[in-house]
């Protein structure tokens, strides 16, 4: 009983993602659903990334935490329009949330949005929230085997950034490791190795973020 509840919540959110999705698309926007650790590095790699992306396309951020505007206040530092859903203790974003946070950004002046996903390595796979793709932010500091620990999130993934590689001495991460569990579940993914704290890597990921979020004719 319980499961068939569960599954027609999830077909809900996946009919509501959809709306989103072609609502986004009428506008020209495309949408990256951002997920991750809590301290993965999430929200630095948007504030460190934005000033490189607003130079070419017109950036909002929707954060979803459970508490705090902590991280729409830094990103609205960097001059983006940023909403901050806060969950009340729901462990994931879902669409309907998404869905009333897009109502107080002004979407005639934006072609990217980024959805930064509570941290949670678990849930947040389970709801498509109108977005073209999922970047994982995964920090080296949370160990090389996170992919092989969370299929499910993983196996999502269109882009995987290793985050905090200015430490990777300071630890036993394997990068070649890391990039085969995500590779094993996911061969069609990007990695991408970065360091929101020394910026490295950011511009290739700017670029990735360009190039896959040209709105096809
Ligand atoms: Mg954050
Ligand atoms: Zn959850």
């Amino acid at each position: 009983m319980k499961v068939n509840v569960m599954s027609d919540i999830l077909k809900a959110n996946d009919l509501l993602a959809k709306d989103i999705e072609t609502l986004l698309g009428k506008k020209g926007i495309v949408a990256w659903n951002i997920m991750g650790s809590p301290g993965a590095g999430k929200t630095a790699v948007l504030e460190r990334s934005i000033p490189m992306l607003t130079e070419t396309h017109g950036v909002a951020v929707i954060e979803g935490d459970l508490a705090t505007a902590n991280d729409a206040e830094r990103i609205a530092r960097t001059g983006v329009q940023s909403s901050q859903i806060n969950t009340n203790g729901a462990c994931h974003l879902d669409a309907a949330m998404v869905r009333t946070a897009m109502e107080t950004i002004d979407l005639d002046t934006i072609n990217l949005l980024f959805i930064e996903n509570v941290g949670n390595l678990v849930c947040p796979a389970g709801f498509l929230l109108g977005e073209k793709g999922r970047i994982i932010v995964s920090s080296i500091t949370e160990g090389d085997d996170k992919p092989e620990k969370y299929p499910s999130m993983f196996s999502t993934a269109d882009l995987v950034l290793m985050n905090k590689m200015d430490l990777v001495s300071s630890t036993d991460f394997r990068e070649e490791y890391f990039r085969k569990g995500v590779k094993k579940l996911r061969p069609e993914a990007d990695i991408i190795a970065v360091s929101a704290r020394d910026g490295s890597g950011l511009r290739e990921f700017v670029d990735w973020i360009t190039e896959h979020s040209r709105v096809s004719p």
